[in-house]
Parts: structure tokens; C-alpha cells; sequence
């Protein structure tokens, strides 16, 4: 601890790194200049540390499967290159049948403890569509969880309904979901989203659908997609904008910020964005994620999925405390060519080992399954 204190003294940001070792989180100010300061090996080291306080050497990670149930999608966001019109021949949308046996297959192959459900906007699918499948997958496997549906595939079913997104919700908490993924924020800022996802939901509406989740007992993770055309004050605007809805319902368990992909992206084709943002500033992100966040959202997720295993590696020692999942099944970001998109268990035990960390296998809730 002494030689951190000595380390950040003379550094243009040391009162914010030392209140944060107080454990005096930084505000929209303090974080806006530790976004502009190039101190990431002083911010890692402070984050690390206040990491492994509350941790120890220990990281989680979740045994889980992706379905992305459907391509089709309306909405035509410009970072996404997962995404087909209806009735395009590259178009699918898996049947219950299909749902049940990828499930079948994972648990009996590795034994996972979680099904992250994300799809494309997809008007021919009703609200029965979910509800079959998370009765399904509950019923018959009851040790896996059902972690799914943005906020913005929440408001979709709910315009095909014609009902509100409080009504969906409900519905689809009854029938099994158990806790809400945080995609669809990218930057909680509108100016952003009109550039790179001008059809999806607004900012005000994500909050508003995660405070419902929040309220009606879902749990979420919220994410930030970095690296795309937003400003340093952006990124500083969607941390206070989590900041405030956690502070009223206390719904997020873990904060994921994860980078953009560009290849394959509209955003590149129109030489919007050239380059994905690159390990530097990956770091960068997970340190001011838990020096924003620490104790607050209990999880920083290390983003393993855009930035690789050796980036998460270094991640677990800027301030994440969790791998993610072994995601077996991505088709979303495997569509940007981005590197291997699924793991097994084995693998993130191992890359969790070499750093010299425990390992901790948890289920949905961030509860232990075992240590390895
Ligand atoms: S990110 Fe989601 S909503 Fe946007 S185009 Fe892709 S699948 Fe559709």
C-alpha cells in the first residue's frame, strides 16, 4: 500500500486515485479527468489493489451457453454485423425444438449454469415465443439460469404485443427469466445512438426499462460498448447515468465494459470508425470501472469476448473481478471475424490459474458453485 501512495503522489491525478483508496469513489468530474489522463498504469494499480481488498487473488467465472435465437432484426444498428432483414436467406430463427436441444447438449456436455438468451429484433416473434422456451429450460433444467433479453428486445416484444415493457417484463418473469442482460446501452448518450444505432431505443428508455426490471426483482448487468464515435465526456455521461439508477434500485450486479468490433460494421464500410479501440484503452476502462464502481456494482466483468484471453488476464489485475462466461454458441461477435468466440471451462481455468488466482465457478446470481 505505502509504495502505490508513493507511486500516484506527484501524478496529476492522485486525489482522485487516493480518494479512491479512502474509498472515496470519483463523481462525473473526477471521472471525466481520469478518462482524459493517460495514468492507466496508476489507475490499474489503484483499481487492482482495491480489487483484490474486496476479492482477494480470486476470480469468478460462469459456465454458460449464447442463443442468439434470431438474426432477424429491424433495426440496423451500424456496429452490428450479426443482424439480417426479414426474409433475408441468411435469416433464422431457432425453434423451441432446436432451443431445447442446444440446452440439452450443454448441460449434459458442461454442465452450465446459465443460458444468455440475445437475438435480433425480430416482429414475427410474440411474447409466447420466450415464455415457451424460459418454462422449458427451467422446468427441465433447474440449475440453469436464465439471463436474457435486453432492454431494447424487451421494448420490441412489447410494440409486437402492443402492451408496455412493465407487462412483458412481468410475464416473462413468471415464466423464468431471472435477470436482464445490459446490451442495447452502447453510450447512454441520444447524440451517440443517432450515429450508430439511430432505430433503437433511446437512452431515457433503457434506463426506464432497467428501472422496471429492477423493481419487479430482475437483476441486471449494465455494459458500455466503447470505441465507437463517442467523447471522453460521453463515456463520464453514461457512467453517471448507471451511477444514478443504481443508487435508486440497487439492480446491477455487474458492470461489462466491452469495445467495438468494427469489421464487417457499416461503421467501417462508411470509414466512420476504422479500428476497434485496442488493448491500451481496454485497460483504461475496467480501471476507471472500478474505481467508479467499486463496492457500489459489485462485479467488473473482464471482456475476454473483444479483447482476448491474455487482455482479460491483465483485466483480472485492473479491476475485474469476473472472466465472464465460456459463451459457447456466440454468433454475434464471431460475425465481426473477431477472434475465437467461445471457450470451454477448462480454458478459463487455466487462464485464471496462470495469473495465480483462485477460481471461483458461479452460477446466475454470482453465487459460488465451486472453487477450482
Ligand atoms: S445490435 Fe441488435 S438491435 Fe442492433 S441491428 Fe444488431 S441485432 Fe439488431
Amino acid at each position: 500500500m505505502s509504495q502505490i501512495i508513493e507511486q500516484i503522489h506527484s501524478s496529476e491525478i492522485s486525489d482522485i486515485l487516493e480518494n479512491a483508496l479512502d474509498g472515496k469513489r470519483p463523481e462525473y468530474d473526477d471521472c471525466l479527468r481520469l478518462l482524459e489522463s493517460n495514468e492507466i498504469h496508476l489507475m490499474g494499480l489503484t483499481a487492482g489493489h482495491l480489487t483484490r481488498k474486496r476479492f482477494g487473488k480470486k476470480a469468478s467465472f460462469v459456465n454458460n451457453i449464447i442463443l442468439n435465437y434470431t438474426n432477424v432484426c429491424i433495426t440496423d444498428c451500424k456496429f452490428c454485423a450479426f443482424y439480417r432483414p426479414p426474409g433475408d436467406d441468411e435469416s433464422y430463427t431457432l425453434s423451441l425444438e432446436n432451443i431445447e436441444a442446444r440446452v440439452k447438449t450443454a448441460w449434459e456436455l458442461y454442465k452450465i449454469r446459465q443460458v444468455l438468451i440475445q437475438g435480433g429484433h425480430n416482429p414475427d416473434l410474440g411474447v409466447e415465443y420466450y415464455e415457451e422456451a424460459f418454462r422449458m429450460i427451467r422446468s427441465k433444467y433447474p440449475k440453469i439460469g436464465v439471463h436474457g433479453l435486453s432492454t431494447s428486445e424487451i421494448d420490441m416484444i412489447a410494440r409486437v404485443e402492443k402492451s408496455s415493457t412493465k407487462e412483458i417484463l412481468s410475464r416473462l418473469k413468471d415464466s423464468g427469466l431471472q435477470s436482464i442482460p445490459g446490451a442495447g446501452a452502447e453510450i447512454l448518450v441520444d447524440s451517440v445512438k443517432d450515429i450508430i444505432s439511430p432505430k433503437k431505443i433511446t437512452s431515457d428508455e433503457w434506463i426506464r426499462i432497467m428501472r422496471e426490471a429492477h423493481e419487479l426483482g430482475l437483476p441486471a448487468s449494465a455494459t458500455m460498448m466503447y470505441g465507437s464515435v463517442e467523447s471522453t465526456s460521453d463515456i463520464a455521461e453514461h457512467f453517471e447515468k448507471i451511477v444514478q439508477l443504481q443508487e435508486k434500485t440497487h439492480g446491477f450486479m455487474a458492470f461489462i465494459p466491452w469495445s467495438f468490433e468494427p469489421n464487417n460494421t457499416l461503421l467501417q464500410k462508411e470509414n466512420t470508425v476504422r479500428y476497434g479501440a485496442g488493448g491500451t484503452q481496454l485497460l483504461k476502462m475496467i480501471a476507471i470501472s472500478r474505481l467508479v464502481l467499486d463496492g457500489f456494482i459489485p462485479h467488473i466483468q473482464s471482456s475476454w469476448l473483444t479483447n482476448g484471453v491474455g487482455m482479460a488476464q491483465i483485466a483480472l489485475q485492473y479491476g475485474a473481478d469476473d472472466f465472464g462466461g465460456t459463451l459457447i454458441g456466440e454468433e454475434v461477435v464471431s460475425c465481426t471475424g473477431s477472434r475465437s468466440t467461445e471457450l470451454t471451462d477448462k480454458k478459463i481455468i487455466d487462464a485464471i490459474q496462470q495469473i495465480g488466482y483462485q477460481v471461483e465457478e458461479r452460477d446466475n446470481f454470482y453465487n459460488t458453485v465451486c472453487m477450482h
